[in-house]
């Protein structure tokens, strides 16, 4: 089995990119663009996120599937436990597994509905947290998974202290390495990092990347996500509102820089949120450098 642990071991820099599962039949030729235009710089691997029910689900699964069977690419299957009981759980981690998908990125998710601060029912004979997930994932075989971490803490955590030690409990149940929430500076990461390691959790950590190129985008991101606002890139962003193209040049210079400081940090890859485009993730990696991605070991 080729794990994502084995993926960041070889020799670096590595990205990875993030889809969704499309909603119709022209977001999914937009998927296989992009994801074909990917494929040649050999991302580290690719994920697809769990929607949030039904005929999403379905899609996940049968994308994750296909990039699977039909791809170079190394799939990462994302999993919550919205709405599934244990049984509904193992059933998809069987299925992903008769595919021949054995990277799972284990999630709690977040209760369905358009409120981000929503509170958290869990399903009668389903699970509570991602750790409990993760044991549950690696107790039904040979499946490498990773987890969610935030640089600003979870926006539900009490503090810091006790999301950091949560954190930790999922390394400990079996996580073998984690993806930032979108972040928007190095230092978060680096503060992230630090803590974990200090807590015991000493897994690659991956910071999501997002360039984020108008005011309004960036409000409404913060809106969900329930961050922090990142004050310099707020300013600069409001400062040029209404300018389509002055917002995209302060986003992507932002993000390049960002991404530069992160991999000298330390950063063990670049994890991109691409929302199924090819475009501003090439752009970002072209200024990097690695649209020549050196050759994988598997
Ligand atoms: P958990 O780790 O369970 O944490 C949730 C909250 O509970 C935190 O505040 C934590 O500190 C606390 N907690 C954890 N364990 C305990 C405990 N034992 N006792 C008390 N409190 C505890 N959502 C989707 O629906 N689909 C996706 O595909 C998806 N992909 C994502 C990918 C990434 C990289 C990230 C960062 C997020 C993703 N999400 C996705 C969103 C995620 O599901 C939500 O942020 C969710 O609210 C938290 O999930 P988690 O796995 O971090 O939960």
């Amino acid at each position: 089995m080729v794990t994502v642990r084995d993926r960041l071991a070889a020799p670096g820099p590595h990205f990875s990119v993030e889809f969704f599962p499309p909603r119709d039949d022209a977001e999914e030729s937009t998927l296989w663009l992009a994801i074909r235009k990917l494929e040649p710089l050999r991302p580290a691997f690719v994920s697809v996120t769990y929607g949030a029910g039904g005929s999403r689900r379905d899609r996940t699964i049968r994308i994750t599937e296909r990039i699977a069977a039909e791809t170079t690419l190394l799939p990462v299957a994302h999993l919550t436990a919205v709405g599934h009981s244990v049984a509904e759980l193992r059933h998809v981690i069987g299925s992903y597994a008769s595919v021949g998908v054995r990277n799972i990125l284990a999630l709690r998710g977040d209760p369905p509905g358009e409120d981000p601060g929503a509170e958290w029912i869990a399903h009668p004979q389903g699970l509570n947290h991602a750790s409990d997930l993760v044991a549950l994932t690696r107790s039904l075989g040979d499946f490498s998974v990773g987890v969610a971490a935030f640089p600003d803490m979870h926006p539900r955590s009490r503090d810091l202290e006790s999301d950091t030690r949560y954190f930790a409990q999922k390394v400990a149940a079996g996580a073998d390495y984690a993806i930032t929430q979108m972040l928007f500076s190095a230092q978060d990461f680096v503060d992230l990092r630090d803590r974990s390691v200090a807590a015991g959790a000493d897994v690659p950590i991956l910071p999501g990347i997002m360039p984020v190129t108008s005011y309004g985008r960036l409000m409404r991101i913060i809106e969900l996500s329930g961050q922090r606002v990142p004050e310099d890139l707020a300013e600069q962003l409001l400062a040029v509102k209404g300018d389509a193209a002055a917002g995209r040049e302060i986003g992507m210079a932002h993000a390049i820089r960002m991404c530069e400081q992160l991999l000298a940090a330390g950063a063990p890859g670049l994890h991109f949120y691409t929302f199924n485009r090819s475009k501003a993730t090439l752009e970002v990696l072209g200024a990097l450098g690695m649209t020549q991605v050196p050759a994988l070991q598997s």
